[in-house]
């Protein structure tokens, strides 16, 4: 449940393939960031250009990955993706911008994870469409100036604070995906359940989104684990029992946090006294990678008002110890 797409089986992939809109119409919620979207491609289009740089950033399964695609169908362009770990060498690069065609798309996911070395190599490519090839090698080395056609980058990042500034500048159109509300989830939940030809009830719907973290990626999850339930215990059709006591097994709780955001909170809570402690601390002690924690839970758990981040470290609310159903050591003073 932790919003991470590459810890999804290959089925698990195809059903996200499925359930993933279009088109700007089909694609529920952030609208600003889609209002402007659809005039930059619309003026792109009528100038025949190709749309200016992208950056996309915001927690894991906002849908970056969904807009990028409906972008490239929109301009009525191919997409290429890729991610930055895995554009190894500048080779790699020059591979996939030299087989784009005018106004293509290419999708670079993890943007922030780029190897230096390649980064340097999309600077050109994304100011000038030129990038130099080295060939040869030894006393023969030369380079030569390749021209690319117009294209337009997106790039996807959790982390925009850990994007280089030359990297940043050099992107035309900067947008922040924020969490669902449980109401947009509610509809997206819905929209889903009829791909997936499963009859859902409103208040099963709406129990499922209000339990989502705010992310339509783990909306689709709990949705489809639900429906195993509604399948197995029930006669398919997912009722609001239903949607409870898979949610519930699930260890999703009431608020909708999972068992690694309660893990976090306990450890802040009962090991470090509530805080402030680093995160390196928090992640040692809850057995999962800095990294995961800092872009995947703490971003909705501080958003939610569980967790702050001070100078000194990540300290639990008030509102951590009621939902954990400990006393704090502020009341208990009082
Ligand atoms: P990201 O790239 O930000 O991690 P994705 O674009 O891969 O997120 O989205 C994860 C899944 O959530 C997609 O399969 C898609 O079906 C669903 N999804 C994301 N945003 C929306 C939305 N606004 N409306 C409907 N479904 C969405």
């Amino acid at each position: 449940l932790s919003g991470d797409s590459n810890k999804l089986s290959t089925t698990e992939k195809e059903v996200e393939r499925a359930l993933r809109p279009l088109s700007f119409e089909d694609f529920t919620g952030q609208f600003k960031v889609v209002e402007n979207l659809k005039i930059f491609v619309a003026a792109a289009s009528k100038r025949g250009e190709a749309l200016d740089h992208v950056l996309l950033h915001g927690p894991p399964g906002l849908g970056k990955t969904t807009l990028s695609h409906i972008v490239a169908n929109e301009l009525a362009a191919n997409i290429k993706v890729t991610s930055g770990p895995v554009l190894d060498k500048p080779s790699d690069l020059a591979g996939l911008l030299t087989n784009l065609d005018e106004r293509d798309v290419l999708f670079i996911d993890e943007i922030h994870r780029l190897n230096p070395i390649v980064e340097e190599y999309l600077y050109s490519a994304m100011e000038d469409y030129k990038i130099d090839i080295v060939l040869d090698a030894g006393p023969n080395a030369r380079t030569v100036q390749i021209s690319l056609n117009p294209f337009t980058l997106i790039g996807a990042t959790t982390r925009a604070g850990l994007l280089t500034s030359p990297l940043r500048a050099r992107f035309g159109i900067n947008a922040r995906l924020e969490y669902y509300d449980a109401q947009l989830l509610t509809s997206i939940v819905q929209r889903s359940s009829a791909i997936l030809d499963t009859p859902i009830d409103d208040e099963a719907a709406y129990e499922i989104a209000r339990r989502s973290r705010g992310t339509p990626r783990i909306a689709n999850n709990l949705l489809r684990r639900t429906r195993d339930f509604a399948q197995i215990k029930g006669d398919g059709r997912i009722t609001v029992a239903i949607a409870k006591m898979g949610l519930d097994a699930l260890d999703v709780d009431q608020n909708g946090l999972d068992e690694m955001d309660n893990r976090i909170l306990n450890t802040i809570i009962s090991k470090f006294k509530g805080g402030p402690v680093g995160l390196s601390t928090i992640a040692t002690a809850c057995g999962e990678e800095a990294e995961t924690i800092e872009e995947v839970y703490e971003p909705f758990l501080i958003q939610e008002g569980y967790i702050k981040r001070t100078s000194r470290g990540r300290e639990a609310t008030e509102q951590a110890y009621k939902h954990l159903g400990v006393v704090s050591p502020h009341r208990a003073g009082q």
